[in-house]
């Protein structure tokens, strides 16, 4: 059995729960544009052709592409379709279908281990770095992660290490509030890594079990970052006996290859362990998921369907395909 119809057989299950199912409704919304955009067009494609031929493979591959999958990660599930279905002689549009999202989760899976798990100490401090351009949301996914670890009754505190761009650290406090833990600012233009050190001490002192780091986005030059993101690291690892447990780079779904290009651009600087995908309720181009895992092989480990304080799931590919392909049609009439 496909991926396609394991993944139906989970999904429909009676017995799976509320919990599960909340999840999964949270996908399926927070999808809603990508998954028009892209069960529509194949619809639309299966309407205007009665057999499979050469040029059938090419708009698939063009749907794909304009999904952001990314060029070569597209041409590789297509060309993986086209032979399987070969290989079972399929005729059946619908069919086609299935097989694609089949290919598609391999395509992310590719024999991997789907590893979204968080890196936290079982016993001591977690240090989680979060680092990403400025506006891709860094601020507000640190809000919801804090949130998050709060409920799940992790004793949390903040840095609020981006002291470059004026009000960043203000709008942390705010956050910092709302949601009920406690912070350590510096003052406006302090050494970013002495609010991380002063940060780490507390934490330990005080016996926090996790420290989430906000960074600045921008600084004098690009090198100028890298450097203050490598140096936060080595006082990180000085003051508490290890690295940053979690470096996450947070990625703008609506920014496509772009948000790709400056992602490569952080891995000089700082060992990144996983990304956070924002905004995914804003773009239409969904697909985009594939093209990290295939251009920069570091797992999506959160997504992020809204700018509420909810609004963040731990990625799971079984939900993501099944909130991209709801509806499909996968039977010809
Ligand atoms: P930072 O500069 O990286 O810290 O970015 P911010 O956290 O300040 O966010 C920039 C903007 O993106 C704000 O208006 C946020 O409300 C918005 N934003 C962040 N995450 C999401 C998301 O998942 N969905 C939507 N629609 N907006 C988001
Ligand atoms: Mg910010």
């Amino acid at each position: 059995m496909g991926f396609f119809a394991k993944l139906k057989e989970k999904l429909f299950h009676k017995n799976s729960n509320n919990k599960e199912k909340e999840v999964q409704n949270k996908y399926v919304s927070g999808l809603d544009k990508s998954r028009k955009n892209f069960v529509d067009k194949l619809a639309e494609l299966k309407a205007r052709y009665t057999k499979v031929d050469e040029d059938y493979f090419e708009e698939l591959e063009q749907i794909l592409i304009l999904s952001d999958v990314g060029v070569q990660t597209a041409l590789n599930i297509v060309e993986a379709t086209r032979q399987e279905v070969k290989l079972q002689k399929i005729t059946d549009l619908g069919q086609i279908n299935e097989i694609l999202v089949d290919k598609m989760f391999i395509a992310y899976a590719n024999n991997d281990i789907v590893e979204t798990k968080i890196n936290l100490e079982e016993n001591g401090l977690s240090v989680i770095m979060v680092v990403g351009v400025n506006g891709v949301g860094k601020t507000t996914s640190i809000a919801k992660l804090c949130n998050k670890y709060k409920e799940e009754k992790h004793k949390v505190l903040l840095a609020a290490a981006d002291t470059f761009r004026a009000g960043a650290v203000e709008q942390l406090k705010i956050w910092a509030q709302r949601v009920g833990v406690d912070i350590v600012c510096g003052n406006e233009k302090a050494d970013p890594s002495s609010v991380v050190y002063d940060a780490v001490n507390k934490a330990l002192k005080e016996k926090y079990n996790i420290l989430i780091c906000d960074t600045a986005g921008r600084v004098q030059t690009r090198q100028n970052l890298m450097d203050e993101l490598s140096k936060m690291n080595r006082i990180i690892n000085k003051v508490s006996g290890h690295e940053a447990n979690e470096v996450l780079l947070i990625i703008d779904a609506t920014t496509g290859q772009n948000g790709i290009l400056q992602a490569k651009a952080f891995f000089d600087a700082v060992h990144v362990s996983g990304i956070v995908l924002t905004k995914m309720d804003s773009t239409s181009k969904g697909g985009i998921i594939l093209a990290i895992k295939d251009e920069l092989n570091i797992p999506v480990k959160f997504v992020c369907f809204g700018e509420q304080i909810n609004d963040i799931q731990e990625f799971d590919l079984d939900n993501y395909l099944y909130g991209l392909t709801k509806g499909m049609e996968v039977q010809s009439e």
